[in-house]
Formats: structure tokens, sequence, C-alpha cells
């Protein structure tokens, strides 16, 4: 009952889920377009990066309404097997989700779409040639390029980071993790000593923060465990909207998550002979040299686990998308038009983490690339229509581009358990049990397939329904006891 409650709640919300903008210009052109249309060869469209823009991009172009007789060839093309859904990366981690919910392959969700995979890895973009050069494989043609290979974490910066710390970014990030946590756990089972076990944090934005609570909520048990965020700015989530804010700073307060904010990291050494311990045998076990912004005095601090999560980059740069030709800002990020067109490429598009659209970049978040994908992708039809020279003057007008605009629909963060916190449009405030189970039905809405949706609605559903019901039985312990606000 409750589970097919939640996939017709799923099949409503996607069915409105779409940008109003694309709607009305995808439906406008429906009803005046000519099947007529004779075409002479096919035109080969290429989307790099299967994340949240390029997967959605290339999903949305395979349903827009081309022609019978000259269906474009769709690629898509990524160095991974599976589409990684980020947000429940932390839930995966801790065990409270699964593999096919988080991270389905691309096999599964591109299956009856028409759309060709190729796992590969892009080295390089001929942009005069139109070619994408693979790593280890044949290069690929395309006519029409959409670009939307994400942002990664860069360690390289800060002297011996990369050996001793791990990122949380990728699928491969959080399997290592999970790896660890069922070492530690063995390690935590037979200690006799009950030393002090100290998990470090690198950046108190959204990532951190949500870690450190899931870290907090993974090894709470241990009675000796000190989780730590170090945050180069001066206050915990500071782009957060002001009650996911004190929502997310009360929770670190209540389960004794230490912040240092304003203090950067300098150095990450090798932990001295002398600091063996029970917890010896962890992989990446440091000292980490701090530094305060102002003072400028430094500290060390111990870890046996350092996670981090600050300082994420557009992959063009570190991951080498050569191509010195394509027009990109300070931070790697391919520089577009309002059209998400790249500047001076009339057939090279771009989103997500990895792009600019304006001089005031749009955050580095799935809801934008999300609603970037559907209009790069009309985007990319409207030119391949328009250049058509067999489309009579009088449907041009219904192809015309769309620019982007990015409606902020709110945010959500976990904040370890079942415990999450909700705001959107200054409307809804919610934290608690129910915004927990709202976050992940929200997020099984935005899966990219309905078939996706469904899976991770069931799969989170009814372990979520029950901590509802029995906590409405219990008191509410040291979670909040506001559950929802309407303003
Ligand atoms: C742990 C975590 C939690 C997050 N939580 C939230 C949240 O709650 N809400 C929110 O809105 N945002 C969240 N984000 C941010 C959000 O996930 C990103 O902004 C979003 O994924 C960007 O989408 P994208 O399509 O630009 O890139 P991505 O989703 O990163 O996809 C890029 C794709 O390109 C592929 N790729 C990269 N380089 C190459 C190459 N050289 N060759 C081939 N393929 C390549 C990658 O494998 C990947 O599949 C979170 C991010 C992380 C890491």
């Amino acid at each position: 009952m409750k589970i097919s409650y939640i996939s017709t709640t799923i099949i409503f919300l996607r069915s409105i889920s779409v940008t109003s903008a694309f709607t009305t210009t995808f439906q406008d052109y429906r009803r005046t377009s000519s099947s007529s249309v004779l075409y002479e060869s096919t035109h080969e469209i290429c989307v790099l990066g299967g994340g949240f823009g390029g997967l959605n991009t290339a999903l949305t172009l395979s349903s827009l309404p081309f022609p019978e007789e000259k269906k474009p060839t769709i690629t898509l093309v990524d160095n991974k097997e599976r589409f990684v859904f980020l947000p429940l990366l932390y839930e995966l981690c801790v065990g409270d989700a699964s593999l096919d919910e988080v991270a389905p392959t691309f096999e599964s969700l591109l299956d009856g779409t028409g759309i060709k995979f190729e796992q590969a890895s892009v080295a390089g973009i001929d942009a005069d040639q139109q070619n994408i050069y693979l790593e280890n494989k044949e290069k690929l043609k395309y006519d029409s390029l959409v670009v939307a290979t994400g942002a990664s974490v860069n360690l390289e910066f800060i002297k011996g980071a990369e050996k001793y710390a791990l990122p949380f970014y990728t699928l491969d990030d959080c399997l290592e993790l999970k790896k660890r946590l069922t070492f530690l756990d063995a390690l935590i089972a037979t200690s006799t000593s009950k030393e002090e076990l100290n998990v470090v944090i690198v950046g108190g934005g959204y990532s951190g923060v949500e870690l450190a609570l899931n870290m907090k909520e993974r090894l709470g048990s241990y009675e000796n465990l000190n989780v730590t965020i170090v945050h180069r700015g001066n206050e915990i989530l500071e782009y957060a909207t002001d009650f996911n804010r004190n929502t997310g700073v009360r929770r670190l307060e209540d389960n004794g998550v230490k912040t240092l904010t304003g203090v950067s990291v300098v150095e990450v050494l090798e932990l001295e002979s002398e600091s063996q311990n029970d917890f010896s045998e962890l992989k990446g076990r440091c000292k980490i040299v701090v530094e305060n912004g102002s003072s400028k005095e430094q500290d060390i601090l111990n870890a046996d686990l350092l996670l981090w999560t600050a300082g994420s980059m557009s992959t063009n740069v570190q991951k080498g998308i050569l191509n010195s030709k394509l027009p990109r800002d300070a931070s790697g990020r391919l520089v577009t038009d309002s059209y998400l067109k790249v500047k001076d490429y009339d057939n090279i598009f771009a989103l997500g983490d990895c792009a600019r659209v304006k001089k005031v970049p749009f955050g580095a978040t799935a809801a934008v690339a999300m609603q970037q994908a559907p209009c790069a992708a009309w985007n990319v039809y409207s030119q391949v229509m328009l250049n058509d020279e067999d489309i009579k003057e009088g449907e041009k007008e219904n192809l015309q581009p769309i620019p982007f605009s990015y409606l902020n629909l709110g945010e959500m963060m976990t904040l370890g358990g079942d415990d999450a916190t909700i705001s959107s449009m200054g409307v809804v405030e919610v934290n608690g049990i129910a915004a927990s189970v709202l976050r992940r039905i929200i997020y099984a809405v935005r899966m990219p397939t309905l078939q996706q949706g469904l899976t991770a609605a069931i799969s989170s559903s009814s372990k979520r329904f029950e901590s509802v019901l029995s906590s409405s039985s219990k008191k509410s312990g040291g979670k909040s006891k506001k559950i929802i606000t309407w303003k």
C-alpha cells in the first residue's frame, strides 16, 4: 500500500518536473512540426559525461521529435560504468542505500532509449575537425557536442594531501570509505585500550557537514570518537539558507562535532611511530598542520581518518580534456552564453559543474545541472532543425533556442540517520524524520528515469516509514522536535 502510494506520487511529480519554458516550446513545436521532411545523412550528437547534466541532456534529446527519417545518432561517453546520484553517496557509504539505487549502470538506464553508450575516458576535443579523442579507443566524430564532464576534488595544492586524504566525491571514494569503515569496525571490536579515534573532515560546506554527521551516526557507538571539521571560511555552511545553516550547526553541536573555522590545512604529514595504537593498521593515518587565517598560528591535529570535501575543480583542466581553443575561466570551466553554447563555437554546448554560463557562476549543484539539461537538449535540437534546409519558414518560429534561467527550488541536506533539513523557496522549512522521508522521495523523483525513480522509492521507503511510525510513538530524543513549518 505504502509503496504503491509512493510510486503514484513519483509518477505524478515526475510528470510536472520539466521547466515550463521548455515544455511550452516543445509542445508548440509538436503541434506544427511536419513529418514529411526528408533527410540525407545522420547527424551525430556526442554528449561527454553521464552525470546529472549529460545523462539528462541525452535522455531529453532522445525524446525530442526529430523526424523519423533523420533521427540523429546520440552517443553518451562516460569513463565509468555507472551513473552516480552523488547526493545519496552518504547513505551508500553508511549502508542506508543500495548500490543500484544510488549508482545504476548506464546500460540499464539507457535500455530502450536508442542512445549509444561508450565507456571511455575523453582525452581531448579537436573542435576544428569535430573529433573526440578517447583513451585507448577510436576517436569519435561529432556534428553537435555537449560537454558535461563535471568537477572533481583537487588535492595537488596541499603537500601530503594526495598521499593521506581520502576525497569524498566519486563512487570509488565512497566505496573505499565504506571498506575502511568495515575494517575499522573490526579494529573497534577488538580494541582493549579504547584510545581516541580521530576523524577529520576538511571543508565545512554541505558535503563536509553531511559527511561529519553521517560519520558520527555510523561510528557513534565508539565512546572515544572525535569528529572535527576544518573549514577555511569564517562560518560553517556559509552558502546555505538560514534555516538549513541553523539546523546543521545545531546538529553538529548536539552530536559533539568540533568545528574549526577560519582555519586552513597547510600540510599533511606521516604520524610518528610513537602514535601506534589499536588503529595503527588503518590506511592513511596522519597528522595535519593547520593554520589560523588571522593569527597565522599553527596547530597539529592527529587523524585516523582524513576525509576531504573542499576545493572541487572543473575536470576540463584537471583530467586534461585538452583543447586550448575552447574558452575557459580561471577555474577551467567552459565559458558559454545564456543558451549554454560555448563562446565562438556554434555546435558545442556545455552545462553543469564544468560550465560557466554567466559572470557570477551558478552554484555547482545537481539542481542547476538538471535544469540546464532540457535547455541544452532543446538548443541542440533547435540548431539541428534550423540548419536543415527542408524546414519551412513557418516552422522556424517554434524552433528558436531558449536561454537558460534557473529556478531555485530550495536545498536539502542529510544530517545522518533519519534526520535531514529542507528549505524551499522561503515557504517550506522541514527538519527531522519528515525531512528525511521527503528528501528520499524528492530524490526518487529526480532519478534520471521513471524505472530508476521507482527502484529508489521502493528501496528507501519501507525502512523510513517504519522509522516515522516508530518515532511517532517515542519522544524524539536529541533530534528536532519541530517537524514541519509552513511559512
Ligand atoms: C558527495 C556529494 C554530495 C552532493 N550533494 C548534492 C546535493 O545534495 N544537492 C545538489 O544539488 N548537489 C549536490 N552535489 C553536487 C552535484 O552532485 C553536482 O553539482 C552535479 O553532479 C553536477 O552535475 P554534472 O553533470 O555537471 O557533473 P557530474 O554529475 O559530476 O557528472 C560528470 C560525469 O562526467 C564523467 N567524466 C568526467 N571526466 C570524464 C572524462 N575525462 N571522460 C569521460 N567521462 C568523464 C564522470 O564520470 C561523471 O559521470 C553533491 C556532490 C557530491 C560530490
